[in-house]
């Protein structure tokens, strides 16, 4: 076997028995290294080069397991969709292990489309390459604007087609996330009215995500609060770059704050609240305006969940009166909490350098009403806020030009904006409005192009030329201008995701 220097410290595997089943990957036949994330590899300390070539494929499909690891599938429930499927679990992933990066940081070592596990239901276990280069795209895409998010540290195809609607080529994804708690994690063990696990896992959660919580007495419930700052923030964070998750079932809910499972997502074109990508999302449960709201939602079934261990004993009613008062006064608060992310996301964006509680609605108004426009005029997201920052520096010209036969649409909204601004180094105001406010996205048209090359003609050039695009998103350059363009309109109105 090879040398790969993974230092595996398992704490999952070792703390917490009962809550996985140990499996092992399934042996593909023929593994090829498709993407390989050196700049990750080295943060987690491991030698690039050795995970290159042969001996790296047969390591990421899965094939040759790294000295150290203890590969298993995690158990979880989750509601999807908002209903509840009490059994879930890794259906195929396995997690390898962990190891602690160059920061001293815990991270998950994970694959997925390894095979089928105790978890996998009907399905093969597997995953294709398509999808799975999909993840290394907008993984990467989201690190690069600064979004808190697992990351694709490899893709291997496995030489072995998948059944889908058609045959596709098979890949194995290998994932890096600050751990795999979900919210689903505590519904498995909640439903089960297995206190003692459900604790155990908790106090595993506050350990490695709230390490200073641990020896406080309302620990439980000061997790939960810990849990809502993170998602308040994430989701406003999503919504300042035009995210869309696509299925924010409670299985693809992070304890850590990090956003995981990039299915069906996609960056938003032209703005427009109530806009879904996902072909399974038919009543818009999951649309971009709807993120906040199901964030609190999914929040509500992890308090449910966390209710005993708030309470302290689950059979004391008094005890537990108090704890679905306590638990109720989080959830109330992640409103706020997410309004007050937002809004200074959007003042960042506006280049509004100083501000008061007492200009908060005013603030507010002011970005709703920036939106309001682009929604009227159907105008690009990304580009309405980035050419913003063009006006900043002096130049209305491509801001009006977005609104095609309306240019004279802003004048108004402008005229407020230049007044709340006030004096100021124009040069630096823009520059500073163009490090939050990103030029390049992931925009779908070109994933699917990437994705298509890959997947069905073996070329990997578009991803990888959009993958250096991506992970410059604020730089404006002439080289990665056609990542900068919005789809033709024609593309725009049918496109679906999954
Ligand atoms: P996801 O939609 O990826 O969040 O997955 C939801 C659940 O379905 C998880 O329990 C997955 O492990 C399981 N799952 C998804 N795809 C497959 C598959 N091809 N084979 C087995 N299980 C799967
Ligand atoms: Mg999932
Ligand atoms: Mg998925």
């Amino acid at each position: 076997m090879p040398a790969f220097n993974f230092r595996f410290d398992n704490s999952y595997f070792r703390d917490l028995p009962g809550f996985y089943v140990p499996w092992k990957p399934a042996t593909v036949p023929a593994p090829r290294l498709l993407f390989l994330n050196r700049e990750l590899a080295a943060e987690l300390g491991l030698e690039a080069d050795a995970l290159d070539g042969e001996p790296g494929a047969a390591l990421f499909a899965g094939n040759a397991l790294p000295e150290g690891a203890d590969p298993l599938a995690q158990a979880y429930a989750g509601h999807q969709f908002g209903g509840f499927s009490p059994q879930l679990g890794d259906g195929r992933a396995l997690l390898l292990g962990e190891v602690l990066d160059s920061q001293g940081r815990r991270r998950d070592i994970a694959f997925k489309g390894s095979g089928r596990t105790p978890f996998s239901r009907g399905g093969d276990g597997k995953a294709a390459v398509g999808p799975m280069l999909r993840e290394v795209l907008i993984g990467e895409a989201m690190h690069a604007l600064g979004i808190p998010t697992t990351r694709a540290l490899a893709v291997a195809a496995t030489g072995e087609p998948v059944q889908r609607e058609r045959p596709l080529p098979g890949a194995v994804l290998t994932r890096v996330a600050l751990s795999h708690l979900r919210v689903g994690t505590f519904q498995f063990f909640a439903s089960r009215g297995d206190l003692d696990k459900l604790r155990q896992l908790a106090d595993y959660a506050i350990a490695r995500h709230d390490a200073d919580l641990v020896d406080t007495p309302d620990r439980h419930l000061a997790l939960l609060r810990r849990v809502a700052e993170r998602q308040a923030r994430l989701i406003a964070r999503w919504m300042n770059v035009g995210f869309i998750h696509g299925v924010m079932n409670t299985d693809n809910m992070t304890l850590s704050g990090e956003t995981i499972d990039y299915g069906p997502c996609a960056f938003m074109e032209a703005y427009d609240p109530d806009a879904v990508f996902s072909s399974i999302d038919h009543g818009g449960r999951y649309a971009y305006g709807n993120q906040p709201l199901i964030a609190r939602w999914n929040l509500a079934r992890l308090a449910e969940a966390l209710l005993p261990l708030i309470a302290g004993n689950g059979e004391d009613e008094a005890a537990m009166a108090q704890a679905v008062a306590q638990a109720t006064e989080v959830l109330d608060a992640f409103p706020n909490l997410y309004a007050q992310a937002l809004l200074q996301g959007q003042r960042a964006k506006l280049g509004i350098e100083q501000a008061t509680a007492a200009q908060d609605e005013a603030d507010q108004a002011l970005a709703d009403d920036f939106l309001t426009l682009l929604h009227t005029h159907a105008v690009d997201f990304t580009l309405g806020w980035r050419r913003l920052a063009d006006v900043a520096a002096g130049n209305e010209a491509p801001l009006r030009a977005l609104f095609g036969d309306a240019a004279t649409a802003p004048d108004a909204w402008l005229a407020r904006w230049r007044e709340r601004l006030g004096a100021g180094d124009a040069a630096q105001r823009a520059a500073a409005m163009r490090r939050v406010s990103p030029i390049v996205i992931a925009r779908n048209h070109l994933v699917e192009e990437a994705l298509t090359a890959a997947s069905e003609h073996d070329d990997l050039g578009p991803l990888n030329r959009m993958l250096a695009a991506l992970r410059d998103p604020f730089t404006e350059s002439a080289e990665h201008a056609r990542y900068a363009e919005p789809a033709p309109a024609a593309v725009t109105a049918c496109y679906r995701t999954f």
